[in-house]
């Protein structure tokens, strides 16, 4: 190789190097939205297609969507096809019709033959998000749910505590649960437990606010991501109209505990935990 060829080269290496360290700063990272909801009310405040450009803003690539009733996220899978291509949407089947059905959507006749029905559109990556706390756990419609997406290889969006998630895991042994919220006040030390328990349950982040102590990432929760590198993601979690307003926040929030971590890690938490898992 022609000695001026190798310094053309190594002047371009030079050149490039600053770009590509700023490319790779945790702003710039694109995000998972592994908790998003486009419920019926949401229409009154803020179009498909204003949240199509509200994503594309906060480089908000890839969203789990789950919408009471689902033709919210229906909606907007159609809408990004068309307009935002490269913006994945990966569907839940929400068992709820109205937010009522969060109460007991577990004893309803009713939801059980909606999810029937929408469970043939065959298009879903998991069921949920669905609430569940305690003994409501095993109803026998929850050990139905649980082991239908165990069989279809579904997954479980399920903001429960602690013992609904172990029943849960004990009416269909393996079934892969992303748990909405991390528990969201459940200690470290216990989802510390869970997930060594539990190989196959994801943390959703949402609502974790205990993440930053005074702006900077919490020790212990710095320790727990470390040690699963590939088990945690973010969530926005839009359950209220409210919550559409506080989505650059939320975003925020998390681009200051990204930037504290090591890239790999905030690569990981950032989008590519939430691919490996639905993609
Ligand atoms: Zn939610």
């Amino acid at each position: 190789m022609p000695h001026h060829f190798l310094r053309y080269l190594f002047s371009a290496l030079l050149l490039a190097l600053p770009l590509a360290a700023i490319a790779q700063t945790a702003e710039h990272l694109p995000l998972f939205d592994g908790h998003m909801h486009y419920n019926q009310e949401a229409r009154e405040v803020i179009s498909p297609q204003e949240v199509i450009d509200l994503w594309k803003r906060l480089k908000i690539h890839y969203v789990l969507a789950t919408s009471r009733p689902n033709e919210g996220s229906l909606d907007l899978m159609e809408l990004a096809k068309k307009t935002a291509p490269s913006i994945k949407i990966f569907p839940f089947l929400r068992p709820y019709q109205i937010q009522a059905d969060h109460y007991d959507w577990f004893k309803s006749e009713k939801i059980r033959a909606y999810v029937h029905t929408e469970l043939k559109r065959g298009i879903y990556k998991g069921i949920g998000e669905f609430h569940l706390f305690g003994k409501d756990a095993q109803a026998p419609y929850v050990v139905t749910i649980a082991q239908l997406a165990k069989e279809r290889g579904l997954w479980l969006h399920a903001h429960c505590d602690e013992y609904a998630l172990e029943q849960l895991l004990a009416h269909a042994p393996g079934v892969k649960i992303i748990w909405a919220h991390t528990g969201m006040s459940t200690p470290l030390s216990q989802i510390d437990a869970l997930f060594a328990k539990h190989p196959q349950i994801m943390g959703e982040l949402s609502f974790r606010n205990d993440l930053l102590v005074e702006e900077k990432l919490d020790p212990a929760w710095l320790r727990l991501l470390t040690k699963y590198p590939t088990r945690f993601m973010l969530g926005t979690d839009t359950w209220i109209n409210q919550r559409w307003t506080y989505v650059p926040e939320l975003i925020a929030y998390y681009h200051k505990v990204l930037a504290q971590l090591p890239l790999p890690l905030a690569e990981n938490l950032a989008f590519k935990n939430g691919l490996a898992a639905l993609e």
